[in-house]
């Protein structure tokens, strides 16, 4: 009987509850579509912002690009009270703030850039209520100053944005961000919300460890990028390698170029320029004033090829991206996939190139050696870039090993170099003993270690000054490797680098040496399948079959270049708003998207209420701008 009662009383709670979420849902959307003139939620917004705008706490789990930010904007303007965002990114926040104002949000941010004047007239306003949502910079909500402030005002919520800053092993770590476990405890009972693009397993547990999430709710989106095709090939000559792909694949499009050092950053971009290519430098070396032009004009103009080290991206809202190519080895999947997620926010096909070679891997070992970094800290950054390598090498789908690492199961996905062409495997097992020897005889007989090149050279067969000066030419393995040109020993070498079968002596000229695992494959007790390097050739062809298979299935078909009249409007209103941004001094993309820009100029609304259908659209934008857009369209 009490069983009964208690279980019908439960089915009751749970009809209010789920009325209530009918009813948040309702509310919710209706900001959605007045506010930020979205017509509806993607995929986990609807039920991240329902759970958050209802008291809960979250661990939200997107892709960049994904729509993080609306998960805990509209919350915040559901429920009463100032929506604190706390967010690493200086630029992130200013621009984030800017686009909210556009919109016709009242927030505001707290951070270094204003001056103490302009700081004290923002918690004036926060303190009188006036504020929806302010965005603050870690080291400054914890100052006593910012938690006093923190202490007088209604909160809706807090959003910890970037969240997984908080892992010491993450590439972006934050020192402040382990102490934001305070708001837990001085503010129990605001809820939080925590968003990352970052999905290891490892960083979620520290996300929830550390910031005192474990009654948060979980919400992971799948990290698949279907429409980004991945290619990953040998490096060569990387320069001409890349001017190829850009020109055979996506002459005339915006894409980014990722490198390691600044100055490869600036030679790479100079040769693009000087092949007639719209290319830009940007590295952390340029003052931010020199930074911001080089940006707007990547933001603003089409097909800018932006050169740039990891500065570059964060925060960076261009949907028609339509290449990430990497001329470097990134250091972590992490990062990789955050990078290469930048392209085609559109949905439109794009694509994820990268090439890597020997002395990629050489030098990402160096690195993580030669750093000051504890022994903990190096085990952890030797086991990312393993990831990394394993990316590169496997024969497998690329996205299925990706997401696998996410710990996401797909199925093989039929748009990566790997699904298209299956690269060849031989077994390695001989050659790899060839290498194994010839880097132990040529030790023996002279009592040094030797680098690669050197090695190869034996190998071939190749009478070089330093192979006869050595007396390299009499040893047993000398041109037992004829049979296989240079780059064919590069892949050998470095998937044997991959395994830690051959170590790399960085203290000592980067020479190669023999690990305790070699003497497996030595003797013959271990057998090695590897990769078989593919040719210039093969990769062209399998181009050639992206294109036709991307046209027929998986990815949407690229945008139809619209009608000479449709271009033409739609450069008039990007002219318009460029008028637009510089009066508020924002960037442009905050003002309207090129989305919006694309659909009006495709469909020509004539009255201001057709206007509202357009994507991106809100209440305040259709007040502001709506009659200038349609004299812009009526001229
Ligand atoms: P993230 O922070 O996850 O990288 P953003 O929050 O910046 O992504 O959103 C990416 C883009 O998608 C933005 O241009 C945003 O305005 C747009 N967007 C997000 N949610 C929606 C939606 N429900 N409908 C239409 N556009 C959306
Ligand atoms: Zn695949």
């Amino acid at each position: 009987m009490l069983d009964s009662i208690s279980g019908s009383r439960s089915r009751y709670d749970l009809r209010i509850d789920s009325s209530r979420m009918t009813e948040l849902l309702s509310r919710a959307t209706r900001i959605l579509q007045d506010v930020f003139g979205y017509s509806a939620f993607r995929s986990d917004q609807a039920e991240v912002v329902t759970h958050v705008a209802a008291g809960g706490d979250a661990l939200v789990l997107m892709p960049t690009g994904g729509g993080k930010s609306l998960c805990y904007q509209v919350p915040a303007l559901l429920r009463e009270g100032v929506g604190v965002v706390v967010s690493p990114l200086i630029a992130l926040m200013q621009d984030q703030v800017a686009a909210l104002k556009e919109a016709g949000v009242r927030a505001e941010f707290l951070n270094s850039t204003l001056a103490w004047k302009q700081a004290q007239a923002v918690e004036r306003r926060a303190r009188a209520g006036e504020l929806d949502l302010l965005y603050l910079a870690p080291e400054r909500l914890l100052t006593e100053r910012g938690l006093a402030l923190l202490d007088d005002l209604k909160i809706a919520l807090f959003a910890i944005d970037e969240a997984h800053c908080v892992s010491q092993w993450g590439h972006d770590f934050r020192q402040e961000y382990l102490q934001l476990a305070v708001l837990a405890e001085r503010y129990p009972s605001v809820p939080r919300i925590a968003l990352t693009a970052t999905a290891d397993e490892a960083t979620r547990r520290e996300i929830i460890e550390r910031l005192h999430l474990r009654k948060a709710r979980s919400f992971v989106q799948s990290f698949d990028r279907p429409n980004i095709h991945y290619r990953i090939t040998g490096k060569d000559t990387p320069r001409r390698q890349l001017l190829r792909f850009i020109r055979e694949s996506h002459a005339g499009e915006a894409g980014i170029v990722y490198a390691l050092s600044r100055k490869s950053v600036e030679e790479t971009a100079q040769m693009l320029v000087e092949n007639g290519i719209d290319a830009l430098a940007y590295h952390a070396g340029f003052s931010a004033a020199e930074r911001e032009v080089r940006q707007t004009r990547f933001l603003e103009e089409d097909g800018v090829v932006v050169v740039a080290t990891i500065a570059f991206g964060m925060g960076i809202d261009k949907a028609d991206v339509r290449f990430v190519a990497h001329v470097d080895l990134p250091r972590s999947l992490e990062g990789y996939y955050q990078e290469t997620g930048r392209a085609g926010r559109d949905g439109a096909p794009a694509e994820a190139w990268m090439v890597y070679g020997l002395a990629d891997v050489v030098q990402q070992r160096r690195f993580i050696e030669q750093s000051e970094a504890g022994e903990t800290h190096r085990r952890v950054a030797n086991a990312k870039l393993d990831a990394m390598l394993g990316l590169c090498e496997t024969v497998r789908c690329r996205r299925q090993f990706v997401l696998e690492y996410f710990g996401e199961a797909s199925a093989p996905c039929g748009n990566c170099d790997n699904c298209l062409e299956p690269p060849a495997q031989f077994d390695g097992t001989e050659a790899a003993q060839k290498l194994l020897s010839c880097i132990y005889r040529c030790g023996e007989a002279s009592g040094f270690a030797f680098g690669a090149q050197h090695i190869i050279a034996v190998l071939r067969g190749e009478r070089t000054d330093k192979v006869l000066a050595r007396g390299h030419d009499r040893i047993s393995t000398f041109g037992i490797g004829a049979d296989r040109d240079d780059a064919q020993w590069r892949a050998v070498l470095r998937q044997l680098l991959t395994m830690r079968l051959v170590a790399v002596d960085h203290e000592h000229w980067n020479v190669l040496r023999l690990t305790e695992t070699s003497r497996e494959v030595l003797t013959g007790a271990r057998r090695l399948t590897l990769r078989q390097e593919a040719t210039g050739s093969t990769a062209r062809r399998s181009k050639e079959r992206r294109r036709r298979q991307g046209a027929e299935a998986k990815s949407p078909p690229p945008v139809a270049p619209g009608s000479s009249q449709e271009e033409a409007l739609f450069e008039a209103l990007r002219e318009w708003r460029r008028g637009i941004a510089r009066e508020h001094g924002v960037p442009a993309y905050t003002v309207l998207h090129d989305t919006s820009l694309r659909e009006i100029a495709a469909r020509r609304p004539q009255s201001i209420e057709s206007l509202a259908d357009v994507s991106g659209i809100g209440a305040t934008k259709l007040a502001r701008y709506g009659q200038a857009i349609i004299d812009v369209i009526g001229r």
